[in-house]
């Protein structure tokens, strides 16, 4: 299909035939040509940590790298993730405003990268999950100033910790909750006067209850963990779906080495949850928990291939990375989409990536906030096409 967009400072102004699009660009506006590619809205990874660096011990680095260290690591995994077609990131936890900082230089144009949704600094308990980010909150008051201080630092979201998580070695069990659910609705209450969402991390059913209760935005990983095996709960989906809270189940880029690793039919009957839930109504986004070890930030593809695995066509795992995540996560009227008046935040593969997802790997050009960025495997990929065009 013969198409084209037309894009002035970072916003989209035409979209349509090429012969007609073009008429309409002033002159002298650059002109890229992919004849046999596939030019959509750019991804949206809903779920990543970019200051974690997706080492085997991410935490140890943590507390041996220093701020600048740190900075300096974030904006190179920024760059990775702008270079695998992604546009915007919603950055769920960091430490000292980081992510904020990050995010304005990228704005402004300083460095290459996704936008970035920050939520800076997640509440938890005393020693509870991502403790190490320094969210450690006991009591309303101390519950009420965290979220002050995230609203503060420039946060765009409110992170909670509703229940413990894998990543954190001597924290509390991961089904067990770590707040109340009226200590949960406290941090709604809270974001809501600052105009913020509130994402929540839950794998342990009570948590899920609590969170929903509370009428959170997001439920991170949501895999209905109990003390002893798992407790999917009908009514509570019922409830998700009532209140249009997404689900994003975060699964990593390595879904299938961690599903190796689980063992394959453990790992299918988790995945049979998320089919439940899909199937019930919940809507879910996609996420890869980038930084956390094995969760890359260039294979947010990976990630999507998860969601055809568990059953959705690739025009539907493209509306969840695209227009579905930009309405999840808030900015629906303003991106992830081709039309005009919206951010030019595009993406052009080779390829056609309907019918098969995997060609999103190959990407000839991103645009993030109207700025043209040709990742390296873009121009590799150009090569070897120049070089077989020659023979
Ligand atoms: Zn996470």
């Amino acid at each position: 299909m013969d198409g084209a967009v037309l894009v002035e400072e970072n916003t989209i102004t035409a979209v349509g035939p090429s012969a007609e699009t073009e008429a309409l660009a002033p002159h002298g506006t650059p002109r890229f040509s992919f004849p046999d590619a596939t030019l959509l809205p750019g991804l949206i990874d809903c779920h990543v940590h970019l200051l974690l660096d997706a080492g085997a011990d991410p935490v140890a680095t943590l507390g041996t790298t220093d701020e600048a260290g740190l900075l300096l690591g974030m904006a190179g995994r920024a760059a990775k993730v702008l270079s695998s077609g992604v546009t915007t990131v919603r950055d769920l936890g960091d430490r000292n405003g980081l992510a904020v900082r990050l995010r304005e230089a990228i704005s402004e144009g300083v460095l290459p990268g996704p936008r970035i949704l920050a939520a800076c600094t997640p509440l938890t308990a005393p020693g509870g999950h991502c403790w190490f980010l320094g969210g450690e909150v006991a009591g309303e008051g101390a519950m009420r100033d965290m979220v002050t201080r995230a609203v503060k630092d420039g946060a765009d979201v409110i992170k909670v910790m509703a229940t413990g998580g894998g990543l954190t070695k001597g924290g509390p069990p991961i089904w067990k909750s770590q707040f109340t659910p009226a200590e949960l609705r406290l941090v709604v209450e809270e974001a809501r006067r600052a105009g913020l969402p509130v994402a929540a991390h839950a794998h342990g059913t009570d948590g899920i209850a609590a969170a929903v209760a509370a009428g959170v935005d997001t439920i991170e990983h949501c895999t209905w963990m109990a003390e002893e095996g798992f407790d999917v709960r009908e009514e509570l989906i019922a409830d998700i779906v009532a209140k249009g809270i997404r689900v994003c189940p975060a699964a990593s880029p390595d879904w299938r080495g961690f599903a190796q690793r689980f063992g394959i039919e453990r790992a299918e009957e988790m995945f049979d949850r998320l089919r439940t839930m899909s199937r019930q109504g919940v809507q879910l986004i996609a996420g890869t928990d980038a930084g956390v070890p094995h969760a890359v930030f260039d294979d947010f593809v990976s990630s999507l291939e998860f969601f055809q695995h568990i059953g959705f066509s690739p025009a539907e795992v493209i509306d969840v990375a695209t227009a579905q995540a930009a309405h999840a996560v808030g900015i629906g009227a303003d991106t992830g989409q081709l039309d005009v008046g919206y951010r030019a935040d595009l993406l052009i593969v080779d390829g056609n990536p309907l019918e098969d997802l995997g060609a999103l790997r190959n990407v000839r050009l991103v645009v993030a906030d109207g700025r043209p960025y040709i990742p390296e495997r873009a121009v590799l990929r150009t090569a070897e096409t120049s070089v077989t065009d020659r023979r």
